[in-house]
């Protein structure tokens, strides 16, 4: 069986890895020019890991990723509400990693070319249409530098993992139209600097309408003392509409966001200091996509972020897209066809993606700061006089089942 995957990001990668290691060909097909350590910090859950670890990837996440002990939540001025251990500190098996995204996408990329073969990577390659009949799928590439066509690709299956953008979905639902803008902009950046807390932590300050979110990423930083810090400042306004979509990762300005976190100077963290430190602000609008009823169409699938969209609260969007993969793979090795097959892996995943994406809507993984912003009077000295620890408990243990990551889920789910 051969498989064409368009798309060389999170999902893309890991569904030729997976595909791969069940005996299964796969060539992935990108549209930028060369595979680019993009991006900034992603957290990986235990579920993630567990699935990367299963593809034998632990080593080298662990030898560049911060093992992430805890999740702590404070209110903008720097109170603290809730923090949580996480990871192995939280009784799960596999740890839970804070990682520089490209860092990630090297460690896949690389893993892709050494066990695929330098071929499965096709870069320059935009997929711009595709066509099935009984015995296949043909895909039909375009070099995105000058509209050139490129030699189309046959294959069994044709996998969408094209990202929130995604040309496949776009085939698939040619009314749906451009990302659902949520209101929120978000500034992102990365500084090295002295650790904060215990260098291990990823902390959320702020309410419903402003919001900053950091933690270190560096294994290589802490064994010097330091702290590679991610971060990323998130401003509420709902008024916004002028996203051009065609321009969703593009450079920020300090201006436009720092003035309102000016007096955000807490006794762990300096946050203006910390954005001063960073030279590089990327800018560009938190968004999804409503879930739609299906993904596969004949020999034809989504994955990732081209499947399921969603705001990027909870830590969650390239975790599912991994799971999406292994989900993928254990469907195509059933070996009952491959329509069959994507209608299995649809029937695993799409109502479990779009519970998380409806449940991200409401920031349902922050849902403390929100409370504690409502019930807790200006300067309120107990926060646990208003929101109680077990409210607060219970809410973390419902995103974690929503989004699959409960500990007995992921400690006792069979491979
Ligand atoms: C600020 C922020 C923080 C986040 N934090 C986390 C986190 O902590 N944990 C987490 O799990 N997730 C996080 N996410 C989400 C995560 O980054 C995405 O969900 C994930 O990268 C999706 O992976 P993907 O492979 O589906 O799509 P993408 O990473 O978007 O990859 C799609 C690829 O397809 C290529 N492509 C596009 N069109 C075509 C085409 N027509 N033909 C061929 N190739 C094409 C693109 O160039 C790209 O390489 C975060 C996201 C943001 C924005």
């Amino acid at each position: 069986m051969r498989v064409l995957v368009a798309g060389g990001g999170i999902g893309g990668l890991t569904a030729a890895l997976s595909l791969h290691d069940a005996g299964v060909e796969a060539v992935v097909f990108e549209s930028a020019p060369a595979l680019r350590e993009l991006g900034v910090g992603i957290n990986l859950l235990p579920h993630a890991v567990r699935a990367l670890s299963e593809l034998d990837l632990q080593p080298a996440l662990a030898a560049t990723a911060i093992e992430t002990g805890a999740l702590a939540y404070y209110t903008r001025y720097g109170k603290p509400i809730w923090r949580e251990p996480r990871g192995l500190g939280a009784g799960y098996r596999w740890p839970q990693y804070s990682i520089h995204r490209g860092r990630l996408l090297t460690i896949l990329a690389d893993a892709v070319r050494a066990r695929l073969g330098e071929s499965s990577i096709r870069t320059g390659h935009r997929l711009v249409r595709f066509e099935q009949d009984e015995g296949g799928v043909r895909a039909h590439f375009a070099d995105p530098a000058s509209g050139r066509p490129l030699a189309g690709e046959r294959g069994d299956a044709l996998i969408g993992a094209d990202g929130i953008h995604s040309t496949l979905r776009g085939l698939l639902y040619p009314d749906e139209g451009p990302p659902r803008f949520s209101g929120i902009t978000m500034w992102r950046g990365i500084a090295e600097r002295d650790p904060f807390l215990d260098g291990r932590t990823m902390a959320i300050a702020g309410n419903w309408h402003i919001r900053v979110v950091v933690y270190p990423i560096a294994r290589e930083a802490a064994a010097r003392g330091r702290s590679l810090v991610n971060w990323v400042a998130e401003i509420r306004d709902e008024g916004r509409t002028d996203w051009r979509w065609e321009e969703w990762d593009r450079r920020g300005e300090k201006a436009d966001f720092v003035p309102a976190f000016a007096d955000w100077r807490f006794d762990w963290l300096d946050v203006p200091r910390l954005f001063g430190e960073s030279e590089a602000v990327f800018e560009f609008p938190m968004a999804d996509r409503d879930p739609v009823g299906r993904w596969s169409f004949g020999r034809v699938t989504l994955l990732g972020d081209a499947a399921h969209p969603m705001y990027p609260s909870g830590s969650n969007g390239a975790a599912q897209a991994i799971l999406d993969a292994r989900a993928l793979t254990r469907a195509l090795a059933v070996g009952s066809g491959v329509e069959e097959a994507l209608r299995a892996y649809e029937a695993e995943r799409l109502a479990a993606t779009s519970a998380i994406v409806l449940s991200n809507r409401e920031f349902a993984a922050e849902r403390v700061l929100r409370l504690v912003d409502e019930r807790c009077p200006p300067g309120c000295e107990s926060i646990f006089d208003y929101v109680a620890r077990d409210e607060m408990e219970a809410l973390s243990r419902r995103y974690q089942r929503i989004a699959g990551f409960d500990r007995e889920a992921v400690n006792e789910r069979p491979s």
